[in-house]
């Protein structure tokens, strides 16, 4: 039994009512979009709208009004109740911003949602991963023909009657997972990374596999280790565009690194006492990667991880000053 982990990971746990009920029920859907009360949550070129510039990322909403007047907008989707309002995700085209800049800047989530309230993340994580699912789905994969909006934005259906499939929104489950043999965790780096950001291992869970013979596979290809034990941990969605990360902890049968594919520069165990003393840098905190490594430090430490880290960060600012 896996008890609802307090507070939820990051882009879960949102404080939103998705109102599923209502997607099919059109003449309700008209009402709200012309009664001028709805909210918009718009995304452009990949892009969600921020108020508040880069120091104070928050939500940026438009009313209908101002969206009527946009050119070619494609069909609203319904996202839910937020804050007392009926909120609909709409796709913004054009080669300039097409909103003025006193309504908010466009910038890409993955760089400013860490910072922003987690509701109003999540709810923006919600809007960009429908949108670019149906901005992918524009045309069916089976025949070519259109398709078309149905469902509240929720279903793009083919328009060639003989073929007539139904599209649903894209989730991509992925594992990602803590190794541990006790004291010593395995954590692995991507040439691309910032110098020093060391993370968990993770990786797409493939057909003809269960989620724990991916946690496995990943984990002896990008590492070699082989494992005997695995403990779910938590979920979190990942928008950047559709991911599911599936968070575990496992335990490691060997200890021994060789990296069979190149998706990992470097791979190491670390102790305890290397995570908190700063020898790397860690993920961001509203990283599930980040939570698995917290889990572990705490179950077999005397302090909490982030309390170290933040006493630690104190120190070294009055240090420095
Ligand atoms: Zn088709």
């Amino acid at each position: 039994m896996t008890s609802l982990r307090q507070p939820p990971n990051f882009y879960a746990g949102n404080n939103f009512n998705r109102l599923a009920e209502r997607r099919r029920d059109d003449q309700w859907l008209a009402t709200v979009l012309d009664s001028g009360e709805a909210c918009l949550v718009p995304l452009w070129q990949g892009r969600n709208l921020i108020a508040g510039g880069l120091a104070a990322p928050a939500l940026a909403l438009l009313d209908t009004q101002t969206v009527a007047s946009i050119d070619s907008i494609r069909e609203p989707v319904l996202l839910g109740e937020f804050r007392g309002k009926f909120c609909f995700a709409v796709e913004l085209h054009g080669d300039t911003a097409p909103v003025s800049p006193e309504l908010g800047e466009f910038h890409d989530l993955r760089t400013v949602g860490g910072q922003m309230n987690r509701d109003e993340a999540g709810l923006l994580g919600y809007a960009r991963a429908l949108l670019v699912w149906r901005g992918r789905h524009r045309y069916c994969g089976s025949c070519g023909a259109a398709t078309v909006s149905i469902n509240a934005g929720h279903t793009l259906k083919c328009s060639n009657a003989a073929c007539g499939i139904s599209h649903f929104p894209r989730l991509d489950p992925a594992i990602i997972v803590l190794v541990t043999d006790g004291e010593r965790v395995l954590l692995g780096r991507q040439a691309q990374w910032p110098a020093r950001r060391y993370s968990t291992i993770a990786g797409y869970i493939e057909w003809a596999e269960s989620v724990e013979e991916a946690v496995a596979r990943e984990v002896h290809e990008e590492a070699g280790v082989m494992i005997d034990e695995v403990e779910y941990h938590s979920s979190q969605p990942w928008p950047f565009p559709s991911s599911l990360m599936l968070g575990f902890i496992a335990h490691a049968a060997t200890t021994s690194i060789s990296r069979l594919d190149d998706e990992l520069e470097d791979a190491r165990w670390f102790s305890r006492d290397e995570i908190v003393g700063g020898a790397i840098m860690l993920p961001q905190s509203q990283a599930l990667s980040y939570r698995l490594i917290e889990t572990w430090y705490d179950r077999g430490a005397t302090r909490p991880l982030r309390v170290e880290l933040s006493e630690r960060q104190a120190a070294s600012m009055k240090a420095d000053g």
